[in-house]
C-alpha cells in the first residue's frame, strides 16, 4: 500500500522544515532510501529553444521583455539545432532534455508544430523529453503527449500568497489549471519553485502544501535558489544560504517521498560539500550544462567529477516510467483547435516590478539620445 499522504498542512510542513538539522537529515535520508537508489541521480539538460522577449512580468526572470537585462533574445530554434544539442547532451550523460520557450502560453500554429517535431525527434533518440512552454490547454497537452513528451514543467514558484508579490500577469489558478490539463494525459508533471525571492518559511511551506496535496503528486519537483540578475526586480535579493537549500530539499523529500527532487538554478553558488548534503537529504536530479536557460550552471565535466568523487551514477532514461510512443504528425488523432483560453491577467501593481520596468524605459530613452 502506498504511504503517500495528500493531506499535508502548512503547520506540519513548517514543523518539519524547522527540525534540528541532524534529525531532519536523518529522516529525509531514511525516506529517500526507502523509495530511491541513493547512489543514482538523474541528469537533465535544459535547452532554451526560444529566449527572451517574454510578455510576462515574473520578478526573477531576465527573459521578461520589460526588464533591462543583457539577455540576448533568440527566435525558436530549428529541429536540427535541437537534435544536435540533444545528441551532445546524451553523449555527456544526460537522460532527459528539457526544452524551455519564453512564452506566456502555447499558441496553436507553426511554432507549436515545430516544438511537437522537436519532441518526436528527441524521443526517437531514446531520451526523456520535457517541455516548459507556459500555460497549455488540454488539447495542446494531448498533442504533446502524442508526440512522445515524457514530462511537462510548470512551476508554482512560491505559495499562492507570495506569488502575487512576484508576478502580476497571471494567477496561481492558471498554473494549477495547466498542471491539471497535463494530468489528463500520460505526460508526467514537473512542478516546483524558487527560494530566495524574499519569501518567508511559511511561503515555502505553502508551496509544498500546494504540490504535496496534488493527487498524484508531481513526479518531479525542481527546487531553485534565486539567481539574482541585474535589471530584474529581484536583483538585490541576498543569496540563499546552503542550509536553507538543504532544509527545503529535505522537507520536499519527506512530504513527497516518490518524487524526483531536482537541484536546479543556483548550483554555481553551492560547494560540492553543500551539494553532497543536498543529495544526502534526498535530491536525486540535477540540470547539467553550462547554462540554465540564461543563468550560469556548473560545467558538465565538473559535475561528472563530483559524481565520481561521491560514487553517484547518472540515472538511465525511462527508469521510472516506460518510454512514450511517438505518433507522427500525419497520423495524429488531434487537430489544432485554435483555442483562445481566458488565462487570467490580474495586473495588480508590484512596486519592485514597476520600478524595474521604469529603469528599462529610462535605459531605452538614454540609448536613443
Ligand atoms: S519565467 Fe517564463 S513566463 Fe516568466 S518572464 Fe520568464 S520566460 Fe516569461
Amino acid at each position: 500500500m502506498s504511504n503517500i499522504r495528500h493531506n499535508w498542512t502548512k503547520e506540519e510542513i513548517i514543523a518539519i522544515y524547522n527540525k534540528p538539522m541532524m534529525e531532519l537529515l536523518y529522516e529525509a535520508a531514511t525516506i529517500h532510501r526507502l523509495h530511491h537508489d541513493p547512489n543514482t541521480v538523474q541528469v537533465s539538460t535544459l535547452l532554451s529553444i526560444k529566449t527572451g522577449g517574454c510578455p510576462e512580468d515574473c520578478g526573477y526572470c531576465p527573459q521578461a521583455a520589460r526588464y533591462h537585462t543583457d539577455i540576448e533574445g533568440n527566435d525558436l530554434m530549428s529541429v536540427s539545432q535541437v537534435k544536435a544539442q540533444a545528441l551532445r547532451a546524451k553523449s555527456s550523460g544526460s537522460s532527459r532534455v528539457c526544452m524551455g520557450a519564453a512564452w506566456r502560453n502555447v499558441k496553436d500554429g507553426p511554432e507549436f508544430d515545430q516544438v511537437l517535431e522537436m519532441v518526436r525527434t528527441i524521443n526517437k533518440l531514446d531520451m526523456e523529453v520535457c517541455c516548459t512552454l507556459g500555460m497549455v490547454t488540454e488539447n495542446q497537452a494531448q498533442r504533446l503527449a502524442e508526440a512522445g513528451l515524457y514530462a511537462y514543467n510548470h512551476n508554482l514558484d512560491s505559495s499562492e500568497e507570495y506569488y502575487k508579490e512576484v508576478i502580476s500577469t497571471r494567477g496561481y489558478e492558471d498554473r494549477l489549471e495547466t498542471i491539471d490539463n497535463v494530468r489528463k494525459t500520460n505526460v508526467t508533471v514537473c512542478s516546483g519553485g524558487i527560494i530566495g525571492m524574499g519569501e518567508s518559511v511559511e511561503d515555502r511551506a505553502g508551496m509544498l502544501v500546494a504540490l504535496a496535496t496534488l493527487n498524484p503528486q508531481p513526479e518531479s519537483v525542481p527546487i531553485n535558489a534565486l539567481v539574482a540578475v541585474d535589471g530584474t526586480p529581484l536583483e538585490n535579493e541576498k543569496p540563499v544560504e546552503i542550509w536553507e537549500m538543504i532544509r527545503m530539499v529535505a522537507t520536499t523529500r519527506i512530504v513527497m517521498p516518490e518524487t524526483q527532487v531536482r537541484l536546479s538554478a543556483g548550483r554555481t553558488n553551492m560547494s560540492r560539500e553543500g551539494q553532497a548534503m543536498c543529495f544526502f537529504a534526498g535530491a536525486n536530479s540535477i540540470f547539467a550544462g553550462d547554462k540554465l536557460l540564461t543563468t550560469p550552471n556548473p560545467d558538465v565535466n565538473e559535475d561528472m567529477k563530483m559524481f565520481e568523487m561521491l560514487g553517484l551514477n547518472p540515472q538511465k532514461p525511462f527508469t521510472k516510467k516506460v518510454q512514450p510512443k511517438t505518433v507522427e504528425a500525419k497520423d495524429s488523432q488531434y487537430e489544432a483547435l485554435g483555442e483562445k483560453p481566458k488565462w487570467s491577467r490580474p495586473d495588480h501593481k508590484i512596486d519592485r516590478n514597476e520600478e524595474a520596468k521604469e529603469k528599462k524605459k529610462a535605459a531605452v530613452l538614454e540609448k536613443k539620445q
